[in-house]
């Protein structure tokens, strides 16, 4: 006789948490997660396919950081960071958070203090490091790379 499922399991899956204050905004948190974040994927399909072959968050060891750009071209020493609007703060959308402010403010400061640094880390190692903005379209972004690998 089949296994029929508990009503434990079923009541575990209705609410694992409690739920986010609005849908929007945890629609936001997921599409701002560190790793394989929506913009990035895209960009790393789209050069795979146009015959590009890369490192994907391969670590590279500097003297004062260790970093993990989101593409790597090893050969070039070519770093592409897939930069996240709100989580790098970008010009035209990074604004400054409303609620939680003495949370976010210094946690956005120490992202944008940390991408410099390695950026300058980097570039002082040899490396080109090309960062793009998640809202830019992906043939603009294509082309950024391409111009820094060829
Ligand atoms: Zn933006």
């Amino acid at each position: 006789m089949p296994e029929t499922p508990s009503s434990e399991s079923k009541a575990a899956k209705g609410k694992p948490y409690p739920a986010a204050a609005n849908e929007g905004r945890s629609r936001n948190m997921r599409a701002n997660r560190r790793t394989d974040t929506k913009p990035e994927v895209t960009l790393r399909k789209e050069l795979y396919r146009l015959g590009y072959r890369y490192r994907k968050d391969r670590p590279i060891v500097l003297d004062q950081v260790r970093v993990r750009p989101d593409i790597v071209f090893p050969g070039r020493k070519v770093a592409v960071f897939v930069d996240g609007c709100f989580w790098h703060v970008c010009p035209e959308h990074g604004r400054q958070p409303t609620s939680n402010e003495w949370y976010w403010t210094p946690k956005l400061r120490r992202n944008v203090d940390r991408d410099r640094l390695v950026t300058d880390a980097l570039e002082e190692a040899g490396w080109h490091v090309v960062r793009i903005w998640e809202h830019v379209p992906l043939p603009e972004a294509v082309l950024a790379v391409e111009e820094a690998i060829t």
